[in-house]
């Protein structure tokens, strides 16, 4: 017998910095008494975050959904565009709401990102551009993508949500690519309360994107495109700013909460974990995806999933339905087979990972994982005698 958790263990949890450390910054806000427009703790923010990416061509917004909306808006992105539909659905979303077609094509089964031969195939002449992405922070195959994007003309758009503080060789992953979408939602590793940016290759983007998310004001009198509201406040740039200061350390302690999965979990019969990764990347340990599989495991996915709820663990089935099987997307052809995107959807779970999840809590939730799978095999091999 192992009790269940006390308290819930969730799949993830907010970072929060020591209330003094907001309350000194509030105090600040109060003196300025500027909350919101491109005021001076924002702009302080935009040079830190600059700083962290190693690039000028950053811009700021209140979630990452409107930056990517903006972002395909602004590089002026129509008709056909190639993605996965292994993701949150905001990134189709973002497709939607500018009047584009996804084109939903399979994944690689290793890391789960978009796989470059199928994207190749699904090219047609309405295609403007390839939407992939660093599905649990993991990146895309970086060479592969723009290989294909530079044949075809095409351009190349990462929805970088979950990929914050992910380096390729040293080189910030916000790097590749012509333009990544990254958000600072609360239940990302990296926050600020709410909030988005765009990174981009082209300097004289940063003035449209400026535009399109403040109305498209020039000044007081003019304005010079249609643009909408997307603007980040003053509270959210002072949460960014400070967790920015805490993320080095957050990084490295879900390096210690994976690692410690890895070791428990890994050779556990039906349960498979991500390959290693890759000495070249520096991975941020943004998810911790497993697959469950029904016949070596003993029980399916879904019954796993139940099962762990009753010992007041709620993981997640990121990403589970896939976004071509929503209700909305289902009219939408899909020419793909999909097949691996399909198993995956089947059987994938993310196990809570979080800054302050004691490795106590890692340890106990292993040990519940492994008396499910004992008490299965029992009662199965019980039935079968
Ligand atoms: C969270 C997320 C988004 C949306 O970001 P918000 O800041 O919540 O608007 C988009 N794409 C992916 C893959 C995400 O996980």
């Amino acid at each position: 017998m192992i009790e269940p958790f006390e308290k819930p263990i969730y799949v993830t949890k907010p970072f929060l910095p020591k209330l003094e450390e907001f309350c000194a910054g509030l105090e600040e806000i109060w003196e300025n008494q500027w909350l919101t427009n491109n005021g001076p703790i924002v702009k302080r923010f935009s040079q830190e975050i600059s700083n962290y990416f190693e690039t000028e061509n950053v811009c700021l917004f209140t979630n990452g959904t409107l930056a990517l909306q903006i972002g395909l808006q602004g590089m002026g992105i129509a008709g056909e565009v190639i993605t996965t539909p292994f993701t949150f659905v905001a990134t189709t979303h973002a497709l939607f709401w500018n009047k584009i077609r996804p084109v939903f094509v399979d994944i690689e089964p290793d890391y789960y990102t978009l796989d470059p031969e199928k994207v190749e195939a699904a090219i047609t002449p309405w295609t403007t551009a390839i939407l992939a992405v660093h599905v649990f922070g993991h990146p895309c195959q970086l060479e592969a993508l723009a290989d294909i994007a530079n044949r075809h003309n095409l351009k190349l758009i990462y929805d970088a949500a979950h990929a914050f503080g992910v380096r390729v060789n040293g080189e910030s992953i916000s790097h590749f690519g012509d333009l990544s979408m990254f958000s600072f939602h609360a239940t990302k590793l990296y926050h600020s309360i709410e909030g988005g940016m765009l990174t981009f290759q082209e300097p004289s983007m940063k003035k449209i994107f400026n535009y399109l998310k403040n109305f498209g004001f020039e000044n007081e009198i003019e304005v010079v495109m249609p643009g909408t509201n997307a603007k980040m406040n003053e509270m959210q740039a002072l949460m960014g700013s400070i967790v920015l200061k805490h993320v080095d350390n957050i990084i490295d302690r879900r390096r210690l909460i994976t690692e410690t999965y890895f070791e428990r979990l890994d050779g556990l019969a039906g349960i498979r974990l991500r390959p290693a990764f890759a000495k070249e990347l520096n991975y941020n340990f943004a998810y911790m995806p497993i697959e469950i599989d029904e016949n070596e495991f003993g029980m399916s996915r879904d019954h796993f999933y139940d099962e762990l709820k009753k010992y007041n663990i709620f993981s997640r089935r990121y990403f589970y339905p896939l976004i071509c099987d929503y209700a909305c997307y289902k009219k939408n052809t899909v020419g793909d087979p999909l097949k691996v995107a399909k198993r995956v959807a089947e059987k994938i779970l993310t196990l809570p990972i979080y800054y302050d999840l004691d490795l106590e809590d890692v340890y106990k939730i292993c040990d519940i994982i492994e008396y499910i799978k004992q008490r299965r095999y029992k009662k199965k091999t019980f039935a079968a005698a």
